[in-house]
C-alpha cells in the first residue's frame, strides 16, 4: 500500500477521553474513530489487524476440528424465553422491535441460536462431539463503556459451542480448547494469565479464565511469577507462614489481663507489645436472611475473606453484626470478643491460622479484658475449620511455595463447561448407541477480538508509540522514503516496494511529500516491526538501512538482500516472543 492512497489519520495529542494507553494509541495511530459511546469505527490499519487476529483464532479452531458458522445479529425473542434468558439478562440485552412487533435481541453471546440449529440438524451419538464456532459481531449495553475497545457496547467475538454425550467426551473437547487459547494468545505476543474454577461435582476444572494483567480490569487476581498458579483473590488459596512454637511455651495456663480501652489488633500490638501475629481476632458476623450469628477467628495478621467464609457456612449474604448483637453473643461492648467462654453459644468458625496458635491473645468477653496464653483445643475448639483467610501478593503460592503477586485482570477468553442447562430447556434429546435418548451436554468457549488487540498494544508499546508482533502488524514493513521528491530516492523505493511484494512481505510505502521525521513518527506510532530507509546517502553508499522497531537495531543491507534480511528479522521477533 502506498501511504498516499492510505486513509491514515495520525494524531499529535492525546485524545481528551482516552486514559489507557491502548485507548490513546487506537485513536491516535489511526486505527479507530469513534463512532457513539462504547462503538468504534476500524479504520484500513486497524481493520488489518483485526482481521489478522482473528485469523490466528480461526487456524487454531481448524485445527482442533472445530466448525465455523455465522449466526445472524438478531435473535427472535421466543429463542430467549426458551431459555429464560429474556428476563434474566435485563439491560445488558439490547432489545428491538420490527414493523409487525416482533421482539429481537441483539446478540450478546449465542448460546440460544447454537442450539436451537443443533437441535434441527442432528439426531445421533455418531455424530458427537460437535463443535461450532464463529466470528461475529457482538451488542452488550455496557452501563458504562470506557477504556475504548476495552469495553465497549459492540465487539467482535470468537464464540464456540460443542456438544457431547458424556462427560469424557466434553472433557476431551475442553482441554483441546484450552491447548489451542494458549497457542492463540502465544502467536498473538499476549502474556496471559490462566484463573482455573472447580466446579466440583463434575470433577476437574470447570472453568479457565485467560486473563491479562491490566489496571482497568475488574477482578483482582493474584498469581506466581515461578510457576503457572493463577487465581481470583476472592477464591484464591492461602499457605500460611505458622510461628514458631516453643516447648515451655505450652505450659502457660490461661490468664486475664486488663486492656483498658484497647480494642483493635494494632493497640493491642502498642499495648501489649506483643507482634500482630499473637493474637486472635474474633469477630461476630450475621446472615441477613435468617437472622443466625457466628463467630469468625483469625490469626491477628490476617483479614478474613468474607466471600469464603459465607462460601464455607452456606450462607447467600453476610454482614457484620451491630454493637447490640455483638453483646448479646460476648456479654461485652464490641473489641472484647475472643472464643473462650461465650456468653450465649453461637457457631465457631476459625480460619487454618488459628489452628497451630499457642499463648495467644483475644478478646475475654468482658470489657476492658483480654485473655493471654490461649491454646487452641484447650481453652476453645471451634466448630469447623476451614480457608477463610483473603489472599493478597506476597502470601507463598499454593503450588510452588514462591511468592504471589497480586493484579487487576481483564478477561480474554474464557472456556466454561455448561452442562446441560441449554439442551434440556430446548429438550434436545439425541439417542445412544443404546438407542435410548440423553440429553446432551455443552462447552462453551469465547475470546473477545478487539480487547485481544487492546491488550496486546497494551503489553507492548513504548513511549513512541505501539510495536506490534510481526504476525498482526498492519504492515509488516515501512518503506521511508527520505526525500520522495528525489528521483533517484522514489525509483529505488518503488523497486523495493515492488521486491517486498513479489516477497510476500507486507509493505507500506510512506511515498508521502513530507519531512521524513514525520514519516518516521508515524511509522514507529503504528507500529510497523521494521522500516526500510531510502535515502540520498545511503544510495551512495550502496546500502539500504534497516531499522527494528522493538529494538532499535539498524542493520546496512544490499538491495539484493532486502527480502530475505526482513525475513529473517521477522523470525527473529517471532523466535523472542516465545
Ligand atoms: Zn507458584
Amino acid at each position: 500500500m502506498r501511504m498516499t492512497r492510505l486513509l491514515f489519520p495520525t494524531l499529535k495529542e492525546v485524545p481528551r477521553d482516552a486514559v489507557i494507553p491502548s485507548h490513546i494509541l487506537m485513536l491516535r495511530a489511526g486505527l479507530i474513530r469513534k463512532l457513539g459511546s462504547g462503538f468504534y469505527t476500524y479504520l484500513p490499519l486497524g481493520l488489518r489487524i483485526l482481521k489478522k487476529i482473528e485469523n490466528i483464532i480461526r487456524e487454531e479452531m481448524d485445527k482442533i476440528g472445530a466448525q465455523e458458522v455465522l449466526f445472524p445479529i438478531l435473535i427472535p425473542k421466543e429463542l430467549w424465553e426458551e431459555s429464560g434468558r429474556w428476563d434474566a439478562f435485563r439491560k445488558e440485552l439490547f432489545r428491538l422491535q420490527d414493523r409487525h412487533e416482533n421482539h429481537y435481541a441483539l446478540g450478546p453471546t449465542h448460546e440460544e441460536s447454537v442450539t436451537d440449529l443443533f437441535r434441527r440438524e442432528y439426531t445421533s451419538y455418531r455424530e458427537m462431539p460437535v463443535v461450532i464456532y464463529q466470528m461475529a459481531v457482538k451488542f452488550r449495553d455496557e452501563i458504562r463503556p470506557r477504556f475504548g475497545v476495552m469495553r465497549s457496547r459492540e465487539f467482535i467475538m470468537k464464540d464456540a459451542y460443542s456438544f457431547h454425550l458424556t462427560e469424557e467426551c466434553l472433557d476431551k473437547t475442553y482441554n483441546d480448547m484450552s491447548i489451542a487459547y494458549q497457542a492463540i494468545f502465544k502467536r498473538l505476543g499476549l502474556k496471559t494469565l490462566s484463573v482455573r474454577a472447580d466446579t466440583g461435582a463434575m470433577g476437574g476444572s470447570g472453568s479457565e479464565e485467560f486473563m491479562v494483567e491490566n489496571e482497568t480490569g475488574e477482578e483482582i487476581i493474584v498469581f506466581c511469577r515461578s510457576c503457572s498458579y493463577a487465581a481470583n483473590i476472592e477464591k484464591a488459596e492461602t499457605v500460611l507462614q505458622q510461628p514458631d512454637v516453643s516447648a515451655a511455651a505450652e505450659t502457660s495456663a490461661l490468664e486475664e489481663t486488663a486492656t483498658p480501652g484497647v480494642r483493635t489488633i494494632e493497640e493491642l500490638e502498642n499495648f501489649l507489645k506483643l507482634p500482630k501475629m499473637s493474637f486472635i481476632k474474633s469477630l461476630i458476623y450475621k446472615n441477613p436472611d435468617s437472622g443466625s450469628l457466628v463467630m469468625a477467628l483469625i490469626r491477628g495478621d490476617r483479614e478474613i475473606n468474607e466471600k469464603k467464609l459465607a462460601g464455607a457456612l452456606g450462607w447467600a449474604e453476610i454482614t457484620l453484626a451491630g454493637d447490640n448483637e455483638i453483646l448479646e453473643v460476648t456479654g461485652a461492648p464490641a473489641g472484647f470478643a475472643g472464643p473462650c467462654l461465650l456468653k450465649k453459644k453461637v457457631e465457631i468458625i476459625a480460619d487454618l491460622s488459628v489452628k497451630e496458635m499457642r499463648n495467644a491473645v483475644s478478646g475475654a468477653n468482658k470489657k476492658d479484658t483480654h485473655y493471654k496464653n490461649i491454646k487452641f483445643g484447650r481453652d476453645f475448639t471451634p466448630d469447623r475449620i476451614a480457608d477463610i483467610n483473603k489472599a493478597h501478593s506476597g502470601d507463598a503460592c499454593p503450588s510452588c511455595r514462591q511468592k504471589l503477586f497480586e493484579s487487576r485482570g481483564v478477561e480474554v477468553g474464557h472456556i466454561f463447561k455448561l452442562g446441560d442447562k441449554y439442551t434440556k430447556a430446548f429438550g434436545v434429546k439425541i439417542a445412544d448407541n443404546n438407542s435410548s435418548e440423553k440429553i446432551p451436554i455443552m462447552g462453551c468457549y469465547g475470546i473477545g477480538v478487539n480487547r485481544s488487540l487492546a491488550a496486546v498494544i497494551e503489553q507492548n508499546h513504548d513511549e513512541n508509540g505501539i510495536i506490534f508482533p510481526p504476525q498482526i502488524a498492519p504492515y509488516q514493513a515501512g518503506i521511508i522514503s527520505v526525500n520522495a521528491a528525489d528521483s533517484r530516492v522514489f525509483a529505488v523505493s518503488e523497486e523495493i516496494y515492488n521486491i517486498l511484494q513479489k516477497e510476500d512481505i507486507e509493505a507500506l510505502w510512506d511515498d508521502r511529500d513530507i519531512r521524513a521525521g514525520i514519516k518516521f513518527k508515524d511509522a514507529d506510532l503504528a507500529g510497523i516491526p521494521v522500516k526500510i530507509i531510502i535515502s540520498e546517502k545511503a544510495l551512495g553508499s550502496g546500502q539500504i538501512e534497516i531499522k527494528i522497531r522493538k529494538t532499535g537495531e539498524t542493520r546496512m543491507v544490499k538491495k539484493e538482500e532486502i527480502a530475505s534480511v526482513t525475513k529473517a528479522i521477522f523470525a527473529e521477533l517471532e523466535d523472542a516472543q516465545q
